[in-house]
Order: structure tokens, then C-alpha cells, then sequence
């Protein structure tokens, strides 16, 4: 029987929830002659998937992706590299497959600015580039100096570590050099920020190095809130591995309501400063509060938030037509800022936008994310949830639908899961 290019878009739209667990999407024939320009801004993991998936809806769609890096070092994982169980090369990911399997032109530049009268994209060499739509998933820019003392020259001394690469490495050689008995403080912002359960990962993964390295040390989390992602699993997995809630536990958790918000730092005597305390560490990460990667405030895709309010059928910008926004910097309801959700959200998106640009209405997606997280290398954990638009057109979670992995369940089982999870995520983008 014949399928309708629209009611293949929608099962599209629809497959492209499933992300790693059916990698079904196939190349459809019914999009053979559309043959507009889509320029993607930023090769993350919501850039990269919306070109492979665009050009897998819609073959001759001219697909351009601009990204200043030659290769991509993910964040997820980049915690098992800080705390010395993988390496950096094994997080390290490549454009080839978008541009020879896929089709997709990759440029390795930075987009500068963003004409969206004109349709027209420049870059820091200076080329220029015309677009029918456009793509931005430009990620996260720090919010320097919300905290006193911490802009991006401190980052260079005192690492944050929420952009994968050297950042990643800078923190890891602290750690290598710090000595037993050290102190490592990590400071965690109030939410929206990227990958809520991160912080409490990379906690984890510190304590198990020190724990077989450098047992005499601390692990102290400074954080801006009272309640955190999978907060129950956390403390109980500590309670399991680091002696948590005892006089003797590796990690100790100081919440907002106890004096935990960090509002200054010193990089040079590394200490950090709450309302009514002074912290001195050995080892200090600053995990600062975000916002909206550069380009897209610069270009007044973001509100008075910081981020970028957007439709939630289509991503595309509610401030400015023909421009999408997907991946971290959305607006994204009740959606955290994940890989799996800027996956899931560009699948949808690059729908979408085919649908657009033949001049059909666009159909809803529901959406999905699961967050799995590390407490140790065989004690894993995760969150999963559900996601469908609602009367409001707001991304509102689906009750019921999901939920975190049992106390009771197979830690060892989970941290299996956390690592297949990475590499069929991986493969679905950058393959
Ligand atoms: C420590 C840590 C662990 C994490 N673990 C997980 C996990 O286990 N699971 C999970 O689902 N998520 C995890 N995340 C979250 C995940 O990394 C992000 O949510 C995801 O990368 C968002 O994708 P994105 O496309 O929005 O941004 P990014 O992946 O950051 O991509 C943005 C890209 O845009 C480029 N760019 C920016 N500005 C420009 C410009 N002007 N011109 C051209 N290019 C530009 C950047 O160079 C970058 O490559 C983790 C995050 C951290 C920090």
C-alpha cells in the first residue's frame, strides 16, 4: 500500500522518539526533489542529528552544518574520564559519517552572525551562506561573574568542566596531583542547567577514584538547591559505596537551605564563599549558571530567561520565522537539557522542517529522554520519562510513563545499560 510523504513524516516524527532503542528512520522516497537549504549552527549532538535525519527524510536537501571544532568530545561520559575510568579519545567524535555516508556539507568555522531578514549566515572567515531554514542548536554559554570571581579566565585555573575536552582534562590532572587527605569541593547551580543529574555523576565517579587512591580525602557538593535529579537513588548509592550520612562518608551534600549557594570565588587561595561561610578546597569545580549558547542571544532568539522560546511541534523560534532552535538552548517544557532530548527534539525538528518546506502542516511528536548516571563503574541508575505537548502547546511529561530505576534494582545491570546506551546514541548520530 502506498504511503502518504505526510503520514510517513508523521510516523517519522513519531519514530524519532525511540531514538537508540529502534533506529528504524529510513530514507524515504516521497521527499526525492526537495532540493531547499538548511543551514545547521553548531555540531552537537542536536546539530549532527538533524542533519543525518534531514538528509535521511529529504536526500537532495541541501544540508550545510557550520561548527568551529574538527572533532566533538561529548559531555556525557566525560565524567568517567574525570574520574579515570575511559579516556578522552573513547568520547571523541567525528564528522566524517555525516559528510560521506550522509551528504551533509560540514564547514569548521564560527557562525558570527545570523541575518533573519535576509536568510543569511556569516562566519568568523567570512563566508557567507543562504538558508530557506535554519537549524540552531548552539548548546550552553556559561554565565560569567554570577558568581563573584568566576569568569572565563578562572575557568582556566579553576576548571568547570560542563564543555567536554580540555576542560574535561584540566580537572581530571587536578585530581591526579592532588594529594590523600585533599579536599574537593564542587559547586552546583540552581536549575535550568544542562544535564541536571551531572553534577551528583561526577561527584560519584570523584569519590570512587578517591576512594581507591586517595581514601584519607573529602568530597564536598556546594549546591544552589535543596532537591536534586534521582536524589533518593543518589544518597542511597552513596550510603552503598561511600559511607554516606556516616562519620567516615567520602562525600558530603550541603543543599541550598543549609548554606550550600556559592556566591564568590578565589581561584588563587581556592576557596569558595556561601552567605555565611568561607570553603577551602585542594580541588575546585565551578559549575556556574547558564544560559543560551552566544549566537543565539545574539541574534534575539532568547527571552528575559536566557533561553530560546520555541514552538514544541515544530522548534521553530517564536521570536524569529524560519530559524529553529533545538538541543540545550530551547525552551523545551518539562524536558531537561539531555543529549537524549536534543536527539529526540532534532528528529522532530528536521520533520518538521521537511514538512515545512514542502508546505505541509507538521505533525506532533511525543517525546522522550533517559538520563542513566554512574555511581560507580558496576552502580548504575536512571530516570526515564515520557513527553507530549499539552493544551497549552507547552512539552508536558505523560504521568505514569515513566520513572527512576527501582531501588531494589541490578546496579551492575543498569551501569551495562549506561554504556549501551552510549554507544547506540552515538552510532544514531555520528554513524
Ligand atoms: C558532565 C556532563 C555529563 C552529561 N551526561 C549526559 C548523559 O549521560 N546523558 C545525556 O542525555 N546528556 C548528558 N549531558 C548533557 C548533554 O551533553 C547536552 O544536553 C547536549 O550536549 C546538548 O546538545 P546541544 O546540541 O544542545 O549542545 P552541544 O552538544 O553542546 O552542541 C553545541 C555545539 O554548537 C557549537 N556552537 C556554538 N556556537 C556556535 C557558533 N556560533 N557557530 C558554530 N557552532 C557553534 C559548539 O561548538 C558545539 O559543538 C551531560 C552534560 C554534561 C556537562
Amino acid at each position: 500500500m502506498a504511503m502518504h510523504r505526510r503520514d510517513f513524516l508523521k510516523l517519522s516524527a513519531l519514530a524519532g522518539l525511540s531514538v537508540s532503542g529502534c533506529g528504524a528512520l529510513r530514507e524515504t522516497t516521497s521527499s526525492q526533489n526537495l532540493n531547499a537549504r538548511v543551514v545547521i549552527v553548531g555540531g552537537g549532538i542536536g546539530g549532527v542529528t538533524a542533519a543525518k535525519y534531514l538528509r535521511r527524510f529529504a536526500p537532495n536537501l541541501q544540508v550545510t552544518l557550520i561548527e568551529p571544532s574538527t572533532e566533538y568530545v561529548t559531555c556525557p561520559v566525560s565524567n568517567w574520564v574525570i574520574g579515570g575510568t575511559r579516556d578522552i579519545k573513547s568520547i571523541t567524535q567525528k564528522y566524517d559519517a555525516l559528510r560521506t555516508r550522509h551528504g551533509a556539507k560540514v564547514v569548521h568555522d564560527l557562525v558570527t552572525q545570523i541575518d533573519v531578514e535576509a536568510k543569511v549566515v556569516t562566519t568568523k572567515s567570512g563566508a557567507k551562506f543562504n538558508y530557506d531554514r535554519l537549524i540552531a542548536s548552539p548548546g550552553i554559554e556559561m554565565k560569567w561573574d554570577s558568581i563573584e570571581g568566576y569568569n572565563e579566565a578562572a575557568s582556566e585555573i579553576v576548571p568547570h568542566a560542563w564543555k567536554a575536552g580540555a576542560q574535561t582534562l584540566l580537572l581530571r590532572k587536578q585530581l591526579e596531583e592532588m594529594k590523600d587527605g585533599g579536599v574537593v569541593m564542587i559547586a552546583v547551580p540552581a536549575n535550568p542547567f544542562r544535564c541536571p543529574p551531572g553534577p551528583y555523576e561526577r561527584a560519584s565517579l570523584i569519590a570512587n577514584y578517591l576512594k581507591q587512591y586517595k581514601p584519607k580525602s573529602k568530597l564536598i557538593i556546594l549546591d544552589a538547591k535543596d532537591n536534586f535529579s534521582k536524589q533518593p537513588l543518589f544518597i542511597q548509592g552513596w550510603k552503598d559505596l561511600y559511607g554516606y550520612d556516616t562519620p567516615n562518608s567520602l562525600i558530603k551534600w550541603v543543599p541550598a537551605s543549609e548554606d550550600g549557594k556559592v556566591t564568590a570565588v578565589d581561584v588563587k587561595r581556592k576557596t569558595l564563599r556561601t552567605e555565611f561561610a568561607s570553603h577551602q578546597a585542594d580541588v575546585l569545580n565551578v559549575i556556574p549558571p547558564q544560559q543560551a549558547g552566544l549566537i543565539a542571544r545574539q541574534t534575539g532568539l532568547t527571552n528575559e530567561s536566557g533561553w530560546c522560546p520555541v514552538d514544541a511541534v515544530t522548534w521553530e523560534s517564536k521570536i524569529h520565522p524560519n530559524v529553529h532552535v533545538i538541543g540545550d538552548a530551547s525552551i523545551a517544557g518539562k524536558m531537561p537539557k539531555s543529549a537524549f532530548s536534543a536527539n529526540s527534539q532534532a528528529k522532530a525538528c528536521a520533520a518538521a522542517v521537511v514538512s515545512l518546506l514542502q508546505g505541509d502542516d507538521p505533525a506532533a511528536s511525543k517525546y522522550m529522554n533517559t538520563c542513566y548516571s554512574l555511581l560507580s563503574p558496576k552502580y548504575g541508575i536512571s530516570v526515564a520519562m515520557v513527553y507530549q505537548i499539552n493544551d497549552d502547546g507547552v512539552i508536558d511529561e505523560i504521568a505514569g510513563a515513566g520513572g527512576v530505576s527501582p531501588a531494589t534494582g541490578n546496579k551492575q545491570l543498569e551501569a551495562t545499560f549506561a554504556e549501551n546506551w552510549y554507544d547506540n546514541i552515538m552510532a544514531d548520530i555520528f554513524a
